[in-house]
């Protein structure tokens, strides 16, 4: 069993390597946007009031996500392990995320953090938003889910580091070779 937590900033590249590391490890990959974004494509009520926040670039509430992420750990109790993909965001989140983990003797191992400037987030989510229409890749909401990624989402680079699980990867480069450098990461640790 190895649970991973994919941190970065958006535009990261955090759902790329996901797909990547839950194929190769064979871990159920839990990204709370991807959950989000189905939730709105299939107008349900979650969905509609997400809606409401990725929009304007703000976080979903706590107490939302936190519904998401109970629901998918007891749907998927059998998994070898997770991936978490976009999540934690918070600190309340993590604390969460600790707390329901701990209870169930399964930890997280390791938060891989990706690093990227803003420069080149912000090419790279307009470029997304132009390809594939998602409505907050424009770049007045890019600035602001990047302050806000500043604001309550960076924080938890010391929560983890203060738990000795962070490793920082350079999050710029040809896909592979940082998906070798994040591979290498894990083999060596597990
Ligand atoms: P990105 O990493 O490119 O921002 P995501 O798909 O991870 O893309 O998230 C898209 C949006 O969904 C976020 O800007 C936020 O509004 C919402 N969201 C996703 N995960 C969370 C979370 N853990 N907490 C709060 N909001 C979230």
């Amino acid at each position: 069993m190895i649970n991973i937590v994919i941190f970065g900033p958006p535009g990261s590249g955090k759902g790329t390597h996901s797909i990547k590391l839950a194929e190769k490890y064979q871990l159920f990959h839990l990204s709370t946007g991807d959950i989000f974004r189905y939730e709105i494509n299939n107008k349900t009520p979650l969905g509609i009031e997400a809606k409401n926040y990725i929009d304007k670039g703000n976080l979903v509430p706590d107490d939302l996500v936190i519904k998401v992420l109970l629901s998918t750990l007891e749907k998927q109790k059998n998994a070898k392990g997770f991936i978490f993909d976009g999540f934690p965001r918070t600190i309340i989140q993590a604390q969460k995320l600790d707390e329901e983990l701990n209870k169930k003797g399964i930890p997280i191992n390791i938060v891989i953090s990706l690093e990227v400037n803003d420069a080149e987030i912000i090419t790279r989510l307009v470029k997304r938003g132009l390809d594939s229409g998602r409505s907050d890749d424009n770049e007045t909401i890019i600035k602001q889910r990047l302050e806000i990624y500043k604001n309550q989402t960076a924080p938890l680079l010391d929560y983890y580091t203060k738990q000795n699980k962070l490793i920082n990867i350079d999050g710029v480069g040809m896909i592979d070779n940082i998906f070798t450098n994040i591979c290498n990461i894990i083999d060596d640790n597990f």
